[in-house]
């Protein structure tokens, strides 16, 4: 499942990759007719109303990201693989490789290089993660939208 993300959500599509979550972000209508295209499932996330409501459109009201996130929380954490989280480049929305120590080195801090041992990297943009790269309020998030209560 695809959340394609409006030109005015792009923290939120931000917010959704850190689940794990395969969220491009348009900056045009016309870049939603190529998800149509693909064929593939996905919801269309939009601030705008529409004209018509069909099902895959899901419309945001908040302009506050992380309350966009806990409006469609019903609908994202049925796709959420707890293995996934933290698993996608938050530029590119792409899916991490596990990359070595040595690959790694020239890119991170010494201290990260010495204090962490598995790394990953975007096979994109090349950017390195580690287990502590994604910021500490990440984890409140991740548990605001996975949780019941708020
Ligand atoms: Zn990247």
């Amino acid at each position: 499942m695809k959340f394609v993300c409006d030109v005015m959500l792009g923290k939120l599509s931000k917010y959704l990759r850190v689940l794990g979550l395969d969220a491009p972000y348009i900056k045009s209508p016309s870049m939603l007719d190529s998800y149509k295209t693909l064929g593939e499932p996905y919801y269309f996330l939009t601030r705008r109303k529409q004209t018509a409501y069909p099902e895959s459109v899901i419309l945001v009201t908040s302009n506050v990201p992380i309350e966009q996130a806990i409006e469609i929380r019903e609908v994202v954490r049925r796709y959420v693989d707890p293995g996934k989280i933290m698993n996608r480049c938050i530029g590119c929305n792409i899916e991490l490789v596990d990359a070595t120590k040595s690959d790694v080195e020239p890119h991170v801090p010494e201290f990260v290089f010495h204090q962490y041992e598995s790394f990953k990297r975007c096979p994109a943009c090349k950017k390195v993660y580690w287990e502590g790269s994604h910021a500490a309020h990440m984890s409140g998030l991740i548990k605001k939208i996975l949780q019941n209560d708020t």
